[in-house]
């Protein structure tokens, strides 16, 4: 069994300078964990295994939060298959295997709920995983996802690595990608409803009946950090609020606070993508963990973020 997460453990959070990275290192911040290793893209490619063996042998880790992936929304994921199928593919494998090697205590490996079968029967149950075909949309994403987690259970198996896989909801919150051809709805909402102002025009996507839940980034953050200070806690858990809203809800909330005024217009050519995906968050639930972040408070936050930070968001 590892010892448990504290200030004084030697924490690697892979993909920190993203959404779900950038988030972590934020709440071990609040535990005095203050300066967790990191390495940056340029610095190191964890689709490269000699450099990735390398630099955990080098750096040696006893607790790795792995939040690098590739990711992106609907078209960017549909339109990239080969893209999101290898990184994520590679980035799991050499990140799991060289911290096997390396006697790694615990990794905390970020999965998705896109992992769980298009049909499967809500709110959707961790026992659902491989169950039945996955959305088409963002199969190859998933296929990854499911590799990563499956190589978690195998090495916790086989090699005795203390691996937890956490499946959260769709995440937002500061530090999301804005980019209106690559970015999920949320960010995207927030970015489309600021520049259409008062009396514009927005287009929104699908039917606006496919639901989503939403989770806050922080958070997603707040539970990987309980579950890294759990011995106990191993396997695979999802990560949710336990509530959706429908695409269309979600649109309406979001011009309400970002421009009330603004139109909404439906483009039916665009995929609605599955058509609900709630995680049931019992498990989580019963080991005393729950979301913070209300949906509104979140949007709100983040597109404060927005405002602040527009070389950032508006790249
Ligand atoms: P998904 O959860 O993997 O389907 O990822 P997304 O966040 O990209 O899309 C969620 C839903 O929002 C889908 O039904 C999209 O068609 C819909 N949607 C509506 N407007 C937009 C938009 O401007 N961008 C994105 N990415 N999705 C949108």
């Amino acid at each position: 069994m590892s010892p448990p997460l504290s200030a004084s453990s030697r924490v690697w959070v892979a993909g920190h300078s993203g959404l779900a990275g950038s988030a972590i290192v934020r709440r071990l911040a609040a535990d005095g964990i203050t300066q967790p290793l990191v390495a940056s893209h340029k610095k190191l490619d964890l689709r490269d295994q000699s450099s990735t063996r390398a630099w955990i042998a080098r750096h040696r880790p006893e607790f790795v939060f792995l939040a690098a992936a590739t990711v992106g929304g609907i078209l960017d994921n549909s339109s990239r298959p080969a893209d999101f199928l290898y990184d994520n593919l590679m980035i799991a494998a050499n990140v799991l295997e060289a911290c096997a090697t390396s006697g790694v205590g615990k990794v905390l490996v970020l999965g998705s709920s896109c992992i769980y079968p298009r049909d499967a029967a809500q709110p959707i149950r961790e026992e659902a995983l491989l169950t039945g075909a996955l959305e088409p949309s963002n199969e190859a994403y998933a296929i990854a996802k499911i590799v990563a987690l499956k190589l978690g259970e195998a090495y916790r198996r086989q090699r005795g690595m203390h691996v937890i896989s956490a499946m959260p909801s769709n995440l937002y919150g500061p530090g999301d990608n804005f980019d209106l051809e690559k970015s999920h709805v949320l960010p995207a909402l927030i970015r489309k409803f600021a520049e259409a102002g008062p009396g514009g025009t927005v287009t929104v996507w699908g039917s606006g009946k496919p639901r989503r839940e939403f989770l806050h980034v922080d958070d997603l953050a707040d539970a990987l950090v309980f579950l890294a200070k759990r011995p106990e806690a191993g396997g695979m858990v999802n990560v949710g609020t336990g509530t959706d809203v429908t695409i269309a809800e979600l649109a309406e909330l979001v011009k309400t606070i970002v421009a009330p005024a603004a139109k909404i217009a439906w483009d039916s050519s665009k995929p609605d993508g599955t058509p609900r995906k709630l995680l049931d968050v019992s498990r989580m639930t019963a080991m005393g963990w729950k979301a913070r972040i209300g949906l509104e408070e979140g949007i709100r936050s983040t597109w404060e973020w927005y405002r602040a930070n527009p070389g950032t968001a508006r790249k």
